[in-house]
C-alpha cells in the first residue's frame, strides 16, 4: 500500500512527504480528526515510507517502493522499527484464545488498514504496553527510523498515560512517536503539549464511494448509499458492508408508499412492518430509518434545491422526482424531526413495531393531510 491507496488526505500527504524528504520528522505527533478517516493507516504508511530502502522520489514526492524487504515487513506488520500499540484485554497473561483473536485482528488490519481493531474486553492500553515500548526503545540498535504508533491514544489509562509522558519527555534519536485520536478532549493536556498536533481533514463522499467500489466491489449505487451513511468515516462505512443496503432502502420507500395510500393502508402497513422487523435487531432497525432518512433527503434536495447532483440514491432518481412533484407542500423538516425522534425512541428500547407504526402514520398526516 502506497500513498495512493490512502483515501483523500491530499494536503496531509503533501506535507509529510516534504517532511520526510527534508528529514524533519518530529519526535512526537498527535494525529487528530474524525474517527475512521485513516489516521492509523496514514501513520503506518508514513513509517513505511521513511524506512523504505528504495523509495520512489520525484520532485517533492516520496513514496515507499512496496517491494523491498523493509516494505514487505511493514506491510506484514512485522517491521522491527514499526510498532502499533492498541488496547488489549486486561490480564497478566493472555489466553490462547485472546492471542488468536489479536492475531486475527492484526491480519484484518493488514488486509485493510481502515479496519477498526476490536478485541473482546480490551478496554484500555495498559502500563504493561507502555513498559514494553520503553524496553524495546532502550535495546534497539536498528538502522532506519523507529516509529511507535499509539492507536486511539485516549485508550491509555491514567497510569499508562503518565508512564508514557516520561517517554515523551526523553526524545530519542531517530524515533518518532505518533498518537492517533478522535477524542482530543480525552488526552492529557501534558501529552498534547509535547506533541506536534496535526488535524486531519474529513473524507469526501466520493472518496469513500470509490474506495468501496474498488476494494469491496460494491456496485455504484450501494457504495454511494453506504458512503452517505458513513458520515465521512471509512471505518463506519465498513460496518455496513454486510448489510443489504439496497433492499433495506427499497423496503423503507415501500413502507412510505403503503402509508400514503388513500385508504385501506393500515393492515398492509402493519404486515409490512412486522415482516421487516421480524428478522432484525435493534441496530438494524435504526439503520433502516437512517437509510430511509437519506432517501427522503434526496426528495427534499430535488424539490427545494432543484439539484440532483447531491442525490445519493441515483438509481431511484425517477421515483424520487415523481415523489417530490407529488408532495411539494409537505413539511419535510417536520418529517426529518419525526424520524430522528423515532430513532431516539428505538435506542431507548421502545417496542419497535409501535414506534414504526406511529412514525408512518404521522408521516401520512404530514404528506397527505389525512388524519384517519
Ligand atoms: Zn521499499
Amino acid at each position: 500500500m502506497a500513498w495512493n491507496n490512502l483515501i483523500g488526505l491530499e494536503k496531509e500527504k503533501k506535507i509529510f512527504q516534504k517532511v520526510i524528504l527534508e528529514e524533519k520528522l518530529a519526535d512526537a505527533y498527535c494525529f487528530l480528526g474524525l474517527e475512521g478517516i485513516g489516521k492509523d493507516a496514514f501513520a503506518l504508511e508514513l513509517a513505511k515510507t521513511a524506512n523504505c530502502y528504495n523509495p520512489i522520489i520525484s520532485g517533492e514526492t516520496i513514496s515507499a517502493c512496496d517491494n523491498c524487504k523493509s516494505c514487505q515487513m511493514a506491510n506484514n506488520m512485522t517491521h522491527r522499527n514499526i510498532q502499533l500499540v492498541f488496547a488489549q484485554p486486561a490480564a497478566d497473561k493472555l489466553t490462547e484464545k485472546q492471542i488468536e483473536e489479536i492475531r486475527d485482528q492484526m491480519a484484518q488490519k493488514i488486509e485493510d488498514p481502515y479496519h477498526r481493531i476490536s478485541i473482546a474486553n480490551a478496554r484500555y492500553i495498559s502500563i504493561n504496553s507502555i513498559r514494553n515500548i520503553k524496553k524495546k526503545l532502550a535495546f534497539s540498535e536498528t538502522s532506519g527510523r523507529q516509529f511507535i504508533i499509539i492507536s486511539n491514544g485516549e485508550d491509555m489509562n491514567i497510569e499508562a498515560a503518565n508512564a508514557f509522558l516520561k517517554t515523551l519527555e526523553e526524545p530519542r534519536k531517530n524515533t518518532t512517536i505518533i498518537i492517533t485520536s478522535s477524542h482530543r478532549e480525552k488526552l492529557l493536556q501534558t501529552i498534547l503539549s509535547r506533541c506536534q498536533q496535526v488535524y486531519f481533514s474529513s473524507l469526501e463522499l466520493n472518496d469513500i464511494q470509490n474506495y468501496l467500489e474498488k476494494k469491496y466491489k460494491k456496485n455504484n449505487n450501494e457504495a454511494r448509499l453506504i458512503a452517505a451513511m458513513s458520515q465521512g468515516s471509512i471505518t463506519r462505512a465498513l460496518d455496513y458492508l454486510d448489510d443489504d443496503m439496497n433492499s433495506l432502502r427499497n423496503f423503507s420507500v415501500d413502507l412510505l408508499r403503503i402509508a400514503l395510500r388513500r385508504k385501506n393502508y393500515r393492515m398492509e402497513l402493519i404486515e409490512a412492518i412486522e415482516q421487516i422487523l421480524g428478522e432484525k435487531d435493534k441496530q438494524l432497525n435504526v439503520l433502516f430509518l437512517n437509510i430511509f432518512a437519506i432517501w427522503l433527503k434526496d426528495v427534499y434536495s430535488v424539490l427545494v434545491l432543484r439539484n440532483t447532483s447531491n442525490v445519493v440514491n441515483i438509481d431511484l432518481l425517477d421515483r424520487t422526482i415523481k415523489f417530490s412533484n407529488g408532495f411539494q407542500e409537505a413539511n419535510y423538516l417536520e418529517a426529518f424531526n419525526l424520524i430522528e425522534k423515532t430513532i431516539a425512541r428505538l435506542n431507548q428500547n421502545v417496542d419497535p413495531t409501535l414506534a414504526y407504526l406511529s412514525l408512518f402514520i404521522e408521516l401520512r398526516k404530514i404528506f397527505t393531510g389525512l388524519t384517519y
